[in-house]
C-alpha cells in the first residue's frame, strides 16, 4: 500500500515525496479514493487529474491574496453599521471601514469616548447619514481636530418631518428599500471619488448592490400588498418606520418618537391601547436596539401578539438574521408580515453567490470520481478479458 502511495503522489507531484509527507497528504484523502488511484493508473489520467486540482488550488491562494494582500487604501468611518455595511460591500477590499456607533447600540443617544476621537482623528473620510441622527458628531469632529472629508449618504432624499417637534426629522431613510438605492449611489460616488484607482470595481458591485435592493424591494411590495389595508398597522417601539410606511401603504405608530429618549406619558400609553382596541390589530413589535419593556407590557395589557424583533438602528450579530444590510431588510419584512397575518413566513435570505474556489473543487472531485469509477471498470473488464 505505500508503495502505492508514493506512486499517485509522485506522478501528483512529479517527484518522489518523503515518506512523511506521503503519510501526511494520505490522510487528507479517503482510503477508498486513494486505493483506486493507486491501483497502476494510466499516468495520463493522472497528470489530467493533478492538474485540475492544482489549479484548483493555484487559484484559491491567488484570489485570498488580492483581498488582502494590499494594504488598505483609505481609512473611511460610518458614522452607523447599516452605512459601513453598504461602504464594505462597494469597496472592503481597498478601504479600512469601521462604524463610530458598534452593532446593537443606538446611534441616537451615542456618547462617543475617547477612542472614538482617535477613530476620527485617523480618518480620510467620514460617511454619515444626516437628517438630524448624528447630533454629537459636530462635537467630536471639532474636539478632534479631523481633516477627513465628509460626505452626506442621504443627499437627494426628500426628508419626512414628523411634526412631534417642530422641524423634527425621522433619520431612518435607509429602512426603506427603494432609498437605500440612494444611499448605494451616494456612497459608491463618494468611494469613487477617494478611490479613483478602484472606481471600476466599485461601479461592479455598486450594480449588484442595487440589484439587490431592487429583489428586496420587489418581494416587501408583495408581502405587504397582501395585508388586507384595514390589517396594515405597524407599531413598534419608536417613531423609524415613516419612509417605509409612505412606500408600502402602511399606517405607522410607536411607543417613543424617533429618538427613545424622551419621556412617555400616561396619556401617550392610553392612546396608544386605545388604537390597538380600535383596530383590532393582531401585533406589535419591539426592536432590538430599545428596551422592549413598554412594547411588551402594550401587547400583554390588549392581550395581542409580541411580534418578532425588528432591526432598525443598528445591524444585528455578524452572523445573525440581521448581518448585513441586506438581510436585516428581508428579515423586518418576514417579521412584519409573520405578525401582522399570524402567517409563518420564512425570512428570504439574499443569494449566496458560490465562490470559484468551491465550484473548481466540486469539478475536481466529479472528475476524481469520474476516473475511479471509468478506471475501475476498465479494470474488471480487463480481468473478465484474463
Ligand atoms: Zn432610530
Amino acid at each position: 500500500m505505500q508503495r502505492g502511495k508514493a506512486y499517485f503522489f509522485s506522478q501528483l507531484f512529479g517527484k518522489r515525496l518523503p515518506r512523511g509527507n506521503i503519510l501526511l497528504a494520505s490522510k487528507i484523502f479517503c482510503p477508498d479514493i486513494l486505493n483506486a488511484l493507486c491501483n497502476p493508473i494510466k499516468p495520463a489520467i493522472l497528470r489530467v487529474l493533478a492538474t485540475t486540482l492544482l489549479i484548483a488550488g493555484m487559484i484559491s491562494p491567488l484570489q485570498a491574496n488580492t483581498a488582502h494582500s494590499a494594504e488598505k487604501e483609505i481609512v473611511v468611518l460610518a458614522t452607523n453599521t447599516i452605512i459601513a455595511d453598504i461602504a464594505g460591500q462597494l469597496a472592503g477590499d481597498y478601504a479600512k471601514i469601521t462604524s463610530l456607533v458598534p452593532r446593537g447600540q443606538d446611534p441616537h443617544n451615542f456618547d462617543p469616548g475617547p477612542s472614538d476621537l482617535v477613530k476620527i482623528s485617523n480618518a480620510d473620510l467620514i460617511l454619515l447619514n444626516g437628517m438630524q441622527l448624528e447630533t454629537w458628531l459636530v462635537s467630536l469632529i471639532r474636539r478632534s481636530g479631523t481633516q477627513a472629508a465628509r460626505d452626506t449618504v442621504t443627499s437627494g432624499i426628500a426628508p419626512i418631518y414628523t411634526g412631534q417637534y417642530e422641524a423634527s426629522i425621522d433619520p431612518h431613510a435607509w429602512l426603506d428599500p427603494v432609498l437605500g438605492k440612494t444611499y448605494v449611489e451616494n456612497i459608491a460616488a463618494s468611494l469613487k471619488k477617494h478611490l479613483p484607482g478602484r472606481a471600476g470595481e466599485i461601479e461592479a458591485k455598486r450594480s449588484k448592490l442595487l440589484k439587490k435592493l431592487e429583489e428586496v424591494h420587489r418581494f416587501t411590495e408583495e408581502k405587504i400588498s397582501s395585508i388586507p389595508e384595514e390589517e396594515r398597522i405597524l407599531i413598534t417601539s419608536h417613531d423609524a418606520f415613516r419612509y417605509f410606511g409612505d412606500r408600502y401603504q402602511l399606517r405607522v405608530e410607536s411607543v417613543f418618537p424617533t429618538s427613545a429618549d424622551a419621556e412617555i406619558t400616561i396619556k401617550d400609553m392610553a392612546e396608544l391601547n386605545n388604537l390597538i382596541r380600535k383596530t383590532e390589530v393582531k401585533a406589535i413589535f419591539p426592536e432590538s436596539t430599545i428596551n422592549p419593556r413598554l412594547v411588551r407590557q402594550l401587547a400583554s395589557d390588549n392581550r395581542i401578539t409580541l411580534g418578532g424583533k425588528l432591526y432598525t438602528d443598528s445591524l444585528g450579530e455578524k452572523d445573525g438574521e440581521a448581518g448585513d444590510y441586506i438581510s436585516m431588510l428581508y428579515h423586518n419584512t418576514s417579521t412584519i408580515f409573520d405578525g401582522l397575518t399570524g402567517q409563518r413566513l420564512e425570512a428570504k435570505k439574499p443569494e449566496q453567490e458560490v465562490p470559484l474556489i468551491l465550484t473548481l473543487g466540486i469539478v475536481a472531485l466529479l472528475m476524481g470520481s469520474f476516473f475511479i469509477m471509468w478506471h475501475q471498470m476498465d479494470l474488471g473488464h480487463g480481468k473478465k478479458d484474463n
